[in-house]
């Protein structure tokens, strides 16, 4: 039996609250993982997920933005944070 390894895709924007402590980010996704990686893990496949919280922090800094999207590839790296077309 190969044991099984769970990876959380949270949103990479910690923000630290006032006590100092950093809360960990909005969960979007979470994957089961197990054995060899498989063939179809490559480094240009990538799962974009939109972000409500990120939006609605840059909604409180005056930026207004249609939507904030995390880019990971799949195993769960972060690759790039978009807002209506530009990298941030
Ligand atoms: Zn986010």
């Amino acid at each position: 039996m190969t044991a099984v390894e769970e990876i959380e895709i949270r949103c990479p924007a910690t923000v630290p609250l006032p006590n100092g402590y950093c809360p960990p980010g909005k969960l979007l996704m979470k994957l089961l993982v197990s054995g060899d990686v498989p063939s179809f893990v490559r480094p240009d496949n990538l799962i974009e997920l939109p972000c409500e919280d990120c939006r609605a922090r840059l909604r409180k800094r005056g930026v207004s933005v249609r939507r904030v999207l995390h880019r990971f590839d799949l195993t769960g790296q972060l690759v790039a944070t978009l807002t209506d077309g530009e990298v941030i």
